[in-house]
């Protein structure tokens, strides 16, 4: 954004200036609204937390896939527009679209985790349909005792097209007080009110919700093409590992006392976190 608008304006007066308001603009509203070229519209709706709570390098990341284990039923999650509006094949007949790419995500951002050195791996339920949402098998379940054990769990998912679906953006666990890393996530992605639809089923439980774009246009079209699938699932997942490691460790203000004096704390930069997370 700010480099396409310093290229329109040649005078550097202006430019500064431009830049110093977009600045001020962006400190007071940290999400922008408009729209991210790969993921779509942001989340709009107002919200107020703030991701505060230290994740400590060695806690265990959990990566679920929304609606893992309720197709069939309630909550089976979106077909996506180019099977419900463009009567496009479903990518997989006995799941809904959402579910396809939930684990497609899941899974590359557990490998990409684990190439980077995070402690991160997945859960899979491994039945399409468990009637009983607190069946022990369940995301829902498995997720609610990886954070009462101390862990950060995070379920994948795409939202619905059009005005049925709301955006990208973060929901942060119900149970605990939101973490660093979910505020990473929000600033990246958008940030959900805190008890968005009264509370969901998943960060009651201790789960952080990541909606990654609504399932739809230029996102969609590029999952679906064989010849791009692979390296937006690899961005998607790359962007969401990115977030989450810029989200663990000690707060910027706490690292500064141990940093060496020219580490610049100022302005989080992936690969300085990253160097401390693998050195960890
Ligand atoms: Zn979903």
């Amino acid at each position: 954004m700010i480099p396409r608008r310093l290229a329109l304006t040649p005078a550097l007066l202006v430019a500064g200036l431009i830049l110093s308001v977009v600045i001020a603009t962006a400190a007071k509203a940290p999400h922008p609204q408009e729209e991210d070229p790969l993921t779509g519209v942001r989340v709009t709706l107002s919200a107020s937390w703030m991701g505060r709570a230290t994740t400590s390098e060695d806690k265990e990341i959990l990566v679920l896939a929304g609606h893992g284990d309720s197709q069939g039923i309630e909550g089976a999650g979106t077909s996506g527009a180019a099977v419900d509006r463009g009567g496009a094949r479903p990518m997989n007949p006995h799941m809904r679209d959402e579910l396809f790419w939930n684990r497609r995500v899941r899974d590359a951002v557990v490998r990409t985790g684990q190439a980077r050195g995070l402690n991160i791996r997945s859960y899979e339920p491994d039945q399409l349909t468990i009637r009983n949402e607190d069946d022990p098998r369940t995301n829902w379940s498995v997720g609610r005792r990886h954070h009462d054990a101390g862990g950060y769990a995070l379920e994948i998912h795409f939202d619905a097209y059009g005005n049925h679906g709301v955006g990208s953006g973060l929901i942060p666990n119900l149970r605990s007080p939101a973490t660093r890393i979910d505020e990473s996530l929000a600033l990246n992605f958008g940030r959900y009110p805190l008890n968005f639809r009264g509370g969901l089923g998943a960060p009651r439980r201790g789960i952080s919700i990541l909606e990654i774009g609504k399932l739809e246009g230029q996102l969609e079209r590029k999952l679906r093409d064989p010849q791009s699938r692979n390296a937006v699932v690899a961005a998607l997942a790359l962007r969401i590992v990115e977030a989450i490691e810029l989200g663990i460790g000690e707060a910027p203000a706490t690292r500064k006392l141990s940093s060496p004096p020219d580490a610049d704390d100022s302005v989080p930069q992936a690969t300085d976190h990253r160097t401390n997370v693998v050195g960890g």
